[in-house]
């Protein structure tokens, strides 16, 4: 296993928020550009309207409007999604990604 340092690295490094979040929304509306967009429906309560989930696609942090759920990256997307500690996050990611 690799050091969680050379890990998190290379999550920051290679999987790109605007990628993350394709994979993981599928309902995310196409859209261009990056900054704050319309996420779609939100993963962290059940949401059956979407508008009130948005994501950074250059940052990779989240807000969502209706429950609050917010975070500055994806991997404290991943952590809160799947109720997972910082290192338990970044290797879930660094596995999901081939990094
Ligand atoms: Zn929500």
């Amino acid at each position: 296993m690799k050091a969680l340092a050379q890990s998190l690295q290379n999550v920051k490094a290679y999987i790109r928020p605007v990628d993350f979040y394709r994979s993981e929304l599928p309902a995310m509306p196409p859209q261009r550009g990056s900054g704050w967009r319309d996420g779609g429906l939100c993963p962290f309560h059940l949401d059956k309207h979407a508008g009130s989930f948005r994501v950074n696609l250059e940052t990779g942090a989240f807000l969502c409007f209706s429950c609050g759920s917010k975070g500055g990256d994806i991997i404290a997307f991943i952590q809160q999604r799947d109720g997972l500690s910082f290192p338990e996050a970044v290797q879930k990611l660094s596995n999901e990604w081939g990094l």
